[in-house]
């Protein structure tokens, strides 16, 4: 089958009692076994729930894993992750990871011996300077969360297979049907299925695929034991929304090539964020590694903060707010959203500046974007 087709047709678990086409939601938190040895497959719903499932074995499907547990959120699928390792373990990161990755990391699992090295992924060399004896794990985040920075996922598994790291990659900015990170090497793939996965904005949630046993083993253990699974409601909506992930990663890029474009040649921008771009640094590596170059972009604006907000009061399309992957287009602010929790030093360390919007780029008709944008950057 081909992924627009799977997206539709996998794991759909269809209800035999009525024949309906679509995956019934099993609210039920509990399940009645026939006798001491004996159940349907499904016990208790925080260990499994035959919703969740089906979206889980969609997922798995879709990023080429042997295994997914749908989480929470984003978040609760990046903790989990995170139980791959153990105190002690050092795990080398982008320098501009999401915001609320840095945190847990720095914050919360830093605390706990944890250890974390943050380094700018398109360099190479950094990663191989980072490595101590300790190093058993490299978090790759590409495109990278504002500023659209693309990591050689092949490069970055092969150093991590010199050393014997595990790699995990967040895929959240591109989602499966664009870019596969495991088809480059990388052992786990998590998602915030928030964004493009679930693409309506009405469900927060995650997900982990591992491609091995032992990782999928752990994951499904630590996910029931942290007790941070994904509700069957919350599933059955993912489930809804992936079956058009393809035509709306279409309609998404379309969009936000249309406002790259227009960005470009505005006289109030000073710089454009994009992949897409041919004078994008990383414009090849996009064109090699991903299957398109997505709807995320981040543009810096002349005139810092003021001419920040003038613009981002003055759009009427694109609503200021956080978050992405959604069909409505969405600006944002870093410095004060996304990334507000990063210190100064670390946002400057990364290149992330008073003057940079970020963009998330809907399905809305182009031309509405671009005359939207413009009036606004206009005002
Ligand atoms: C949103 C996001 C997360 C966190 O996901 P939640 O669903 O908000 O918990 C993690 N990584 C990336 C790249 C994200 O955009």
């Amino acid at each position: 089958m081909q992924f627009e087709t799977r997206c539709v047709h996998v794991g759909v678990n269809k209800d035999s009692t009525y024949n309906s086409c679509i995956t019934p939601i099993y609210p039920s938190s509990t399940f009645q076994w026939d006798d001491l040895e004996t159940t349907k497959g499904f016990d208790y719903t925080r260990s499994g729930n035959p919703t969740r499932q089906a979206l889980e074995q969609n997922l798995a499907a879709l990023e080429g894993g042997i295994d997914c547990r749908a989480t929470a959120t984003g978040m609760a699928a990046i903790t989990s992750a995170l139980h791959l390792f153990k105190p002690g373990d050092h795990i080398i990161a982008g320098n501009d990871i999401y915001g609320g990755t840095y945190r847990l990391f720095a914050d919360v699992y830093s605390d706990m011996g944890y250890k974390f090295s943050f380094v700018p992924m398109t360099d190479l060399d950094a990663i191989r300077s980072a490595v101590t004896d300790e190093t058993k794990g490299i978090w790759i985040e590409t495109p990278s969360n504002p500023l659209l920075n693309v990591t050689d996922i092949s490069a970055v598994t092969g150093i991590a297979r010199e050393i014997g790291a595990t790699t995990v990659a967040d895929n959240t900015f591109l989602s499966p049907y664009l870019q596969r990170p495991m088809e480059h090497g990388v052992d786990v793939v998590i998602h915030s299925t928030t964004k493009y996965l679930n693409g309506h904005s009405d469900v927060v949630g995650g997900c982990v695929i591992t491609s091995q046993e032992d990782h999928a083993e752990r994951i499904s253990f630590v996910v029931n034991a942290l007790g941070v699974s994904c509700s069957p409601f919350d599933a059955w909506l993912v489930l809804r929304g992936v079956k058009t992930l393809g035509p709306r990663m279409e309609a998404h890029q379309r969009g936000a090539m249309a406002l790259a474009r227009m960005l470009a040649e505005h006289p109030r921008v000073e710089r454009v964020y994009f992949p897409g771009l041919p004078d994008h640094p990383h414009h090849e590596l996009a064109k090699r590694q991903q299957g398109g170059f997505g709807a995320m972009l981040s543009f810096d604006i002349q005139g810092g903060r003021e001419a920040v907000e003038r613009a981002l009061t003055r759009t009427k399309l694109f609503q200021l707010a956080e978050s992405l992957g959604g069909v409505e287009s969405l600006v944002a602010y870093p410095v004060v959203m996304s990334h507000a929790t990063m210190s100064e030093e670390a946002r400057q360390a990364a290149g992330i500046s008073e003057s940079t919007i970020r963009v998330s780029v809907g399905i809305e008709n182009p031309d509405d974007l671009v005359a939207d944008m413009h009036q606004a950057l206009d005002a």
